[in-house]
């Protein structure tokens, strides 16, 4: 129960979320923003960027920040544009920090530590290292609800044989997940499920990943279904 403590003690204020779909994967964006400055993080831009900076023109906001839960090119494709448009400093884990380097070759990278806090206007969410799908995979915690990119989704989570998956890992990412206030909303890098957000407590429930008993069950599960 430590753990539970650990994550959400001393939460700051979440910030506003809008989720936005974009591009031909299913992929969820979202923009975070802080409704008195009207500072904004991006997360995981994407195919649209374009679409993404008109919703942050008509809400008056001022992107500071583009959140990066992993590095597959489905998430970072629009790093480089959001970048060259607006500045913002990108912040991901260092194991996947080339990735984006690689990407976006102007960026000013800030590395996304496990617990740490990351400001936007007075608001913030907390990096959460969540590795499995890749090696620095990082869920971004608000008090209230976090954005899980791969790792999970509604009614599923994310695959485990690409370069630098890790099934054991990722079961203990979802652990930690799992173990979060049940009330917390999800909101998933893919619209795969039957909805478009969740909750902790309706993927304990619905969620038959979440609903393995062991690893051995859950390794069973994951690297024989492969979607
Ligand atoms: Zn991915
Ligand atoms: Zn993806």
């Amino acid at each position: 129960m430590s753990t539970q403590r650990s994550d959400t003690a001393g939460l700051p204020p979440a910030p506003e979320v809008v989720q936005i779909e974009v591009g031909l994967l299913q992929n969820f964006c979202e923009i975070l923003y802080c409704p008195d400055t009207r500072e904004a993080a991006i997360v995981d831009p994407a195919w649209e960027v374009d679409r993404l900076l008109r919703e942050v023109e008509r809400l008056r906001l001022r992107v500071t920040t583009a959140l990066i839960t992993h590095t597959h090119n489905d998430h970072i494709e629009g790093v480089d544009a959001l970048v060259r448009q607006t500045g913002a400093a990108v912040v991901v884990h260092p194991r996947e920090a080339d990735r984006v380097r690689a990407a976006a070759r102007t960026s000013t990278l800030v590395d996304a530590i496990d617990g740490q806090d990351l400001a936007i206007g007075r608001r913030g969410v907390r990096a959460l290292e969540t590795p499995g799908h890749t090696v620095g995979g990082t869920c971004y915690l608000a008090d209230g609800y976090v954005i899980t990119g791969d790792v999970l989704f509604v009614g599923g989570c994310g695959r485990t044989d690409f370069a630098g998956g890790d099934t054991a890992q990722m079961w203990n990412s979802l652990q930690r997940l799992a173990r979060l206030p049940e009330e917390t909303r999800v909101y998933p890098g893919h619209n795969y499920g039957d909805t478009e957000t969740s909750t902790i407590a309706h993927e304990l429930r619905e969620n038959r990943f979440l609903r393995c008993a062991s690893l051995d069950e859950f390794r069973l599960l994951r690297e024989r279904k492969r979607a």
